[in-house]
């Protein structure tokens, strides 16, 4: 059976009139499922019984049950919610000053086997659909009873890999009618597959696009990120440049120091010319150590050089804060953990 939220407000539309109702209910049901968040089709009351009977005979609304949860003395929210085919999913709720952002994952298992990561290991093993996606979210602000008012696409999975459902995703959460999350509060992450960031350039939709770019020549990202003997820094680069031109907005580079690596003057140097003078801002993350990882986090004195020397050097870089530390805060952690990386 189709997920109703897997649609789009217009594709939604088109969804009715295949069932031979009037399009502007389409906004009726966005309204029942992203503002009162209801739960099933009997409790959209201001539709008629006729509809309701035909929504349930055609579609299902999918609502994530929570298999585990844990949470951290800083009050982040770690989740493993059940996808209702016998697979699970992380899904993680940090808190900030600024409000309450949530780290959605967008694929089961992730194929690109970047070093550092919890997920490797974890086979590939489908994309999420849209509304699998914007259910974490919903799902979440259930379990808080509180609204959300950032999401970031760095969960498992690469989200440019998933990139069709994920820009769904982004419209349904987007939408005024919707979730209503603004594009300037969605943030996408990729590990560098160059031809979809010139894609996502084009489809005006004014979000944060973040790089993991996590070293600074062609050798050292080869071996942390397999993606980089497909896609090599010089085009990565190039398609960050031409992304700023094309959208006018800056790019933030995810740069997870690991000891003895990447976390030298030297790799400052290198980062430094690479970005030298684009619209970017460098976001320093100690590297969490994973079980048979071969990184281990940085030390405070050399990432607090790593972010000085950079910012005399004209590159704005900060320090994320570690968050979830006492909760297997690395994503894929807490699914690895539960499932022993099989699934
Ligand atoms: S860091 Fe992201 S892209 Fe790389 S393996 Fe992990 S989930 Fe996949």
């Amino acid at each position: 059976m189709k997920n109703i939220k897997d649609y789009t407000l217009e594709e939604l539309k088109e969804q009715l009139k295949e069932i031979g109702e009037k399009p502007f209910r389409a906004e009726q049901i966005f309204h029942w499922l992203y503002i009162e968040k209801v739960k099933n089709f009997q409790d959209m009351t201001n539709l008629s019984l006729s509809l309701r009977g035909k929504l349930i005979e055609n579609y299902t609304i999918c609502n994530f049950n929570i298999l585990k949860k844990q949470e951290s003395s800083d009050g982040t929210i770690k989740y493993l919610f059940d996808v209702l085919d016998g697979n699970a999913i992380e899904t993680v709720l940090m808190q900030y000053h600024h409000g309450k952002t949530i780290c959605v994952s967008s694929q089961i298992g992730c194929k690109m086997g970047c070093k550092f990561c919890a997920s490797t290991g974890i086979p590939f093993i489908r994309n999420l659909t849209s509304g699998e996606i914007v259910e974490q979210l919903l799902a979440v602000e259930q379990d808080i009873g509180d609204r959300i008012s950032n999401i970031v696409f760095m969960g498992i999975g690469e989200p440019l890999d998933n990139y069709d459902n994920v820009i769904k995703a982004i419209r349904i959460i987007n939408h005024p009618n919707g979730i209503n999350i603004g594009a300037r509060h969605i943030s996408v992450s990729t590990s560098g597959l160059v031809p979809k960031i010139y894609d996502l350039a084009k489809e005006n939709i004014p979000c944060t696009l973040s790089i993991s770019l996590h070293a600074t020549n062609n050798e050292k990202r080869s071996n942390m990120m397999p993606v980089n003997n497909v896609y090599k820094i010089e085009e990565l680069i190039k398609a960050c440049k031409d992304y700023i031109a094309a959208t006018n907005r800056r790019i933030s580079f995810e740069y997870a120091l690991a000891k003895d690596s990447n976390d030298n003057l030297e790799d400052a140097k290198e980062l430094i010319k690479l970005l030298r003078g684009m619209n970017a801002h460098v976001n320093l993350i100690p590297i969490n150590k994973i079980e048979n990882g071969e990184y281990t986090k940085s030390t405070n004195d050399n990432i607090i050089k790593f972010r000085d020397y950079l910012n005399e050097h004209g590159i704005v870089a900060t320090i994320r804060r570690e968050l979830g530390s006492d909760i297997d805060a690395a994503c894929g952690q807490l699914r690895r953990k539960n499932l022993g990386g099989k699934k």
